[in-house]
């Protein structure tokens, strides 16, 4: 199984670069955020708790989020591979994906984390905001306190997966299809 976690501040590039990734690798992809966001669409009552930690920019509790993946992982028995997108966010989500996978006798195959400064971060969020009608795009106090989350909490899970040699850098910052093409060469590395 090829199961990469694609790893990087908001605003990285990481929904983009999947898309491309399921289309050329045929996995499936998996983003805490994007789930998050039907469970608000639906009106689920663990979509309105959630609504309220991200709209201030707050990560949602490490529980939640492991348990939409574990689910995920359930109702996708046969499927060749996963991207996690936005997902591990924090170390303990990191340690419970290991578990969750490890059940199904398989392992993460490597995270790729894309590199792009923080004043990048945030012109490419307020633009986005103008078309994705995410609130948590449109505001830039919501945008800094987002990066904070990440810097604090989500930056430190990259040296989890260093520790495993699991971790491999690239430049997120140029053309789509280029950055699209060395995620590429790191896949077909491994
Ligand atoms: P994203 O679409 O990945 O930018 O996520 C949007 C928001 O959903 C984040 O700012 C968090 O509030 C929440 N979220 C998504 N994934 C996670 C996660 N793995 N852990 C905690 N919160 C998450």
């Amino acid at each position: 199984m090829l199961n990469l976690v694609l790893f990087g501040p908001p605003g990285a590039g990481k929904g983009t670069q999947s898309q491309k990734l399921i289309e050329k690798y045929k996995l499936v992809h998996l983003s805490t955020g994007d789930i998050l966001r039907n469970e608000i669409v639906q009106g689920t009552e663990l979509g309105l708790e959630a609504k309220k930690l991200m709209d201030e920019g707050m990560l949602v509790p490490d529980e939640v989020v492991i348990g939409m993946i574990s689910n995920k992982l359930d109702s996708n028995k046969d499927a060749p591979g996963f991207i996690f997108d936005g997902f591990p966010r924090t170390v303990a989500q990191a340690k419970a994906l290991d578990s969750l996978l490890e059940t199904k006798n398989s392992e993460i195959s490597c995270m790729i984390a894309l590199d792009v400064r923080n004043t990048e971060l945030e012109n490419r969020l307020l633009l986005r905001g103008k078309d994705s009608g995410r609130p948590d795009d449109a505001n830039v106090e919501v945008i800094r306190k987002r990066i904070e989350e990440y810097n604090s909490k989500t930056a430190p899970v990259a040296n989890y997966y260093r520790e495993q040699d699991k971790f491999s850098t690239i430049n997120g910052v140029g053309g789509v299809d280029q950055i699209f093409s060395t995620i590429c060469r790191v896949i077909n590395d491994l």
